[in-house]
């Protein structure tokens, strides 16, 4: 177990089983075709996990956004656009985590300008039961996270579990 890591709370193998079911049903909402748009960089593991249970024809491009900082004061800042043309497409934003629901309404409004025939949202954890259409694990607030693609201060994003951030290192984040 690393150093800043307090306790595992989600498993590989409950990962896996989760993103299964979720898949199964994106492929049955989106039978015809998707582009997926994940948010960077803390979906990256998740949605390349998630694409590959997924049998329709579909598209991938990113986006990234700065919406996390230390004293929470900001708002979320765009930082690379997408290049891909959304007009009549279904797409489906995907994200590591939804708390204050502020960047995935940031995304939203953003891509909406976009005009695809439909935008949902798909994200593996949700702290705060904002809506998103699709939700792998609610977990709690005052929990912060990492692994499976998110970080603290850049690191941890390469283990293969979700895991709790000691106290005394969440105190700097919240
Ligand atoms: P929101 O804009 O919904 O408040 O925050 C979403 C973003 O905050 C996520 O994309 C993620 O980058 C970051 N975030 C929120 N909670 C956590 C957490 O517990 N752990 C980590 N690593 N990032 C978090
Ligand atoms: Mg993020």
């Amino acid at each position: 177990m690393h150093e800043d890591i307090e306790r595992v709370l989600i498993t590989r193998s409950m990962i896996q089983r989760r993103i299964a079911q979720l898949a199964t049903v994106i492929a049955n909402r989106y039978k015809d075709g998707l582009v997926v748009v994940p948010i960077m960089s803390g979906s990256i593991i998740f949605v390349a996990d998630l694409i590959r249970q997924l049998p329709m024809k579909l598209r991938v491009d990113l986006i990234s956004v700065f919406s996390y900082n230390v004293t929470k004061n900001h708002k979320p800042m765009l930082h690379k656009d997408i290049g891909t043309q959304l007009k009549d497409k279904d797409v489906l934003i995907v994200d590591d985590i939804l708390d204050t629901g502020d960047t995935l309404k940031f995304v939203k409004e953003r891509l909406s300008l976009c005009c695809p025939a439909s935008l949902g949202t798909c994200v593996l954890l949700n702290k705060t039961e904002q809506f998103s259409d699709f939700s792998g694990f609610f977990v709690e607030k005052d929990d912060f996270v990492v692994g499976y693609g998110l970080d603290y201060d850049g690191y941890y994003r390469n283990l293969p579990y979700i895991a709790v951030l000691k106290k005394e290192l969440q105190d700097a984040v919240h």
